[in-house]
């Protein structure tokens, strides 16, 4: 490990001035900064030219004087020429730490990037020049931290002694916190000004049993993990336990804790797979053990996801649980060709179906749903698409019907198909290998489909 030139600490700002001198983007910058802090800030310039209207400082348009820096505690130097450095001269005189910007050799101290959630505060800070370096950690801290953990570090702040009280043991004491902070039910609470309470619930289930289990149903996205929310990641990184399916691909499931237990319950071919009854009695199992348990779907564990099962069987069991959406299938396929599934005076709306497993009576409605205009997006569809598009046919879709199949939607490798009803029927398509989505509808026409391979050489007619 190389050794410190510089030391970080936090310094007190509170009932004292940080005075900036100069007037325009650079001094703009530092007070975006130090407005974060309770301590008055003062802008001074012969030349004002940003805006600093959006901040609560006090701007004064006219030259530096010496009692500007009474009762200051920082300095920032912004400008060039003569104001700037009679500042510095001051500062120096009366031991003001002094920051010149950009110019590394006159600082006293180098501000820190700032992940605000006060009362917490992490700063990032940068020997020698590596700002783009802090930058870019910052951005990923900022991703794992919820916009609300302040507020729950007040309440965790406020809860302390009660929390000494109520649970001795100081594992125990650690796990409640833990929980505090990453409870998805604690911050949805936060949201509605209800906090306090649930942070009073939430430890006086602690004091009650052993530490409580939870299950989370974490919506994974369809394959990208760009395309998992700030949530989901959050959650995977709390994780003791991450049951996932099959079709969750492993970067995904890589961006979970490393050392947490990972179970595959995938229904691949030609591997052990687990029953439905099977994957609720483990999460279940899981969860009564006191595991923080992140059960990860494909795309929105409410489509087609069997959540309902999984939360008849939690629910049954007294256990905790929250759900976390993420990109179905169908809306990254929509992303992927620019295809709007609603569309003013074309489509009214957008149907999520099953070709899997669908019998006469569905796809009887469905014919008549795509015939109104709107859009069908299918899903487990792909090893029977001819017969479905056909059956679609036979109940009433007009073999015109636009159509456009996207395989592995979401992902790098994703392929697309374009055409008609009539030509998926005709089934001479080989598609690639992946999970697939079908949209059949007249707003498919109006998406991005050029590059797309024909289906039986029909293509729709691009609006
Ligand atoms: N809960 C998932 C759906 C699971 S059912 C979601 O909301 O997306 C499995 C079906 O989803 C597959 O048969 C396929 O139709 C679709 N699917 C899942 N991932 C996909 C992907 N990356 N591209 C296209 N279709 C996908």
């Amino acid at each position: 490990m190389g050794q410190l030139n510089t030391f970080p600490l936090s310094y007190k700002v509170q009932g004292q001035r940080i005075v900036i001198v100069g007037g325009g983007e650079e001094a703009l910058n530092k007070t975006r900064l130090v407005t974060k802090t309770t301590a008055q800030v003062v802008i001074i310039s012969r030349h004002i030219e940003a805006d600093f209207s959006g901040f609560a400082v006090e701007v004064l348009e006219r030259p530096f004087t010496s009692s500007d820096l009474d009762n200051a505690a920082l300095l920032f130097v912004a400008e060039e020429g003569e104001d700037a450095e009679s500042a510095k001269v001051e500062a120096r005189l009366r031991g003001v730490p002094l920051n010149v910007v950009d110019v590394p050799a006159e600082c006293d101290f180098y501000t820190p990037s700032i992940v605000d959630r006060a009362p917490l505060t992490v700063a990032i800070s940068t020997e020698g020049d590596a700002p783009v370096l802090a930058r870019l950690v910052r951005a990923q801290i900022e991703a794992m931290l919820s916009p609300r953990l302040g507020r729950i570090a007040s309440l965790a702040g406020g809860l302390r002694k009660a929390a000494e009280n109520l649970i001795a043991d100081g594992a125990a004491r650690r796990r409640f916190y833990e929980a505090l902070v990453t409870s998805p039910q604690v911050e949805a609470a936060e949201q509605r000004g209800e906090g306090q309470l649930a942070a009073e619930a939430l430890l006086a289930a602690h004091a009650g049993a052993g530490a409580a289990g939870v299950v989370w149903l974490i919506g994974a996205g369809p394959g990208s993990e760009d395309l998992l929310t700030l949530r989901a990641q959050r959650l995977l990184q709390e994780a003791d336990v991450i049951v996932h399916d099959q079709l969750v691909p492993s970067v995904v499931v890589d961006m979970g804790r490393r050392d947490a237990e990972r179970i595959s319950v995938g229904k691949a071919k030609g591997h052990h797979s687990f029953s439905q009854a099977q994957i609720n009695t483990l999460i279940v199992r899981l969860a009564s053990q006191g595991k923080r348990v992140a059960r990860l779907k494909s795309g929105d564990p409410m489509v087609f996801g069997r959540a309902g099962e999984e939360v008849a069987a939690l629910r049954k069991a007294g256990i905790a649980y929250s759900i976390v959406p993420g990109v179905s299938a169908a809306l990254a396929a929509a992303a992927d060709t620019a295809t709007p599934v609603t569309l003013r005076k074309v489509s009214s709306g957008f149907i999520m179906a099953t070709a899997h497993g669908a019998d006469d009576s569905d796809l009887t409605h469905w014919a008549a749903l795509a015939q109104s205009g709107l859009t069908l997006g299918l899903y487990m569809g792909k090893s029977n698409s001819a017969e479905v598009a056909a059956r679609l046919i036979a109940h009433g879709g007009a073999p015109s019907l636009p159509v456009g199949i996207v395989v592995n939607a979401g992902r790098a490798d994703k392929s697309t198909y374009s055409g008609t009803l009539a030509a998926l029927a005709s089934g001479q398509v080989a598609f690639s290998a992946g999970p697939a989505i079908i949209f059949v509808g007249e707003a498919v026409a109006a998406g991005d489909w050029a590059d797309a391979v024909p289906l039986a050489g029909a293509r729709f007619k691009v609006a």
